[in-house]
């Protein structure tokens, strides 16, 4: 089975190997070794001033941004279940919180963002999604964060970039708290965060809030390569492993190349099944994941299981049924995604909407080594 799901994703084989091996202590020289390692390819990946690792769920992350960066009201964009998660958030901690709502297809504006500021003085911090996982869109986050800090710096911006990061560059220049986490772009199995943060976080995050989730108790370890409470040992070996796979990939290409074919194939992907006459949810999608509505969303997904071994996710809330999200994250082999995209076009012939010619595989392959060809040429 192919697992296409935007989280959890699949794990590399050197990686599962590398987390294979006997439980190191984790004050020790040995451990506190492969810390540093982890922490300084995080820094290569993050662009940020200073990172963090979580023994938690993103959702940890999300949680120690939000207490430890807002101490009075938060602006939360929810277009969709993880941008309504930081408002829950904010809420469970007695914060007050503001919110710009959308339909989970349509991506946040910077102009309603500096609006909503504009309307309440009191608004200390602004999260958001980069990639709102819950319909696949893309928020114009840079631009907003932009404009965020041209109406007062001193407002923190936090960014989910649980499925950003690791799939495309994100320009860090206005962004204080940027979260990934370890199922999604990184390959990894769940329940390790990661936080990349600025100069102005770690001045706003001062003595810290909280206790399990309070900030600057780990940063004042983890600068010296350990944790305040016992460090997540299997998950940290297995992001240096991972971290060390990226910047290895394609000989040595690295991220860039990573970012770059993962753009190319979430367009190919795009192309392919807009082809089949299908429709892309989003109006601004997002390159972690291919996400479609159609009538006929659970069936698909139902018979890309059973008839061609391909699993995606479905749709959750007012979504659930009606659309489908292929994942575009991480290190996914061309023809992997082809099989992917030639499964759709298997289903829609076997629901009788359409007859099988190859079109999806074609239009992928088209697409996807467009560049290549025309280098040949
Ligand atoms: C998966 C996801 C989360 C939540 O992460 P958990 O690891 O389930 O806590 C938050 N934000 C986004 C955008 C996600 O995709």
């Amino acid at each position: 089975m192919l697992l296409f799901t935007p989280g959890p994703t699949p794990v590399p084989e050197s990686v599962r190997l590398a987390m294979a091996a006997p439980t190191l202590h984790h004050r020790t020289p040995e451990f506190e070794a492969i810390f540093k390692e982890a922490r300084e390819l995080l820094f290569e990946l993050m662009g940020t001033d200073e990172v963090v690792m979580l023994a938690s769920t993103g959702t940890g992350a999300m949680e120690a941004a939000v207490t430890n960066l807002c101490h009075d009201t938060l602006l939360n964009i929810n277009a969709g279940k993880f941008g309504e998660r930081f408002g829950k958030i904010a809420k469970a901690h007695g914060l007050n919180h503001v919110e710009i709502k959308h339909e989970w297809d349509t991506p946040a504006t910077a102009q309603e963002v500096v609006d909503a500021i504009n309307a309440n003085p009191n608004i200390d911090a602004v999260a958001i999604q980069i990639s709102e996982s819950a319909g696949g869109l893309r928020h114009p986050v840079e631009g907003i964060a932009k404009a965020v800090k041209e109406i007062n710096p001193e407002i923190m911006v936090i960014a989910d970039g649980i499925t950003a990061v690791g799939v495309e560059r994100i320009d860090v220049t206005h962004i204080d708290a940027l979260i990934a986490g370890s199922q999604k772009a990184l390959m990894l199995p769940p329940g390790l965060a990661m936080l990349g943060l600025s100069n102005a976080a770690i001045e706003k995050i001062g003595e810290g809030k909280g206790y399990y989730l309070n900030l600057a108790s780990e940063i004042k370890k983890q600068c010296q390569n350990t944790t305040a409470y016992t460090a997540a040992t299997t998950l940290i070996i297995g992001l240096a492993a991972v971290l060390k796979e990226i910047k290895a990939y394609d000989n040595g290409a690295g991220l860039s190349k990573l970012y770059c074919d993962t753009a190319r194939r979430a367009k190919a992907t795009r192309f392919a099944l807009e082809a089949l006459g299908l429709h892309v949810y989003p109006k601004s999608p997002a390159r972690s994941m291919t996400t479609i509505d159609d009538v006929n969303a659970k069936e698909i997904r139902d018979l890309l299981k059973t008839d061609f071994g391909v699993n995606v996710a479905g749709g959750q809330d007012h979504l659930k049924g009606k659309i489908f999200r292929i994942n575009q994250m991480g290190l996914i082999a061309p023809y992997e995604m082809v099989w992917a995209v030639n499964a759709v076009e298997l289903a829609l012939a076997k629901l009788g909407r359409r007859s099988y010619d190859g079109t999806a595989s074609k239009v992928f392959n088209e697409e996807y080594f467009k560049s290549m060809l025309k280098e040949d040429a």
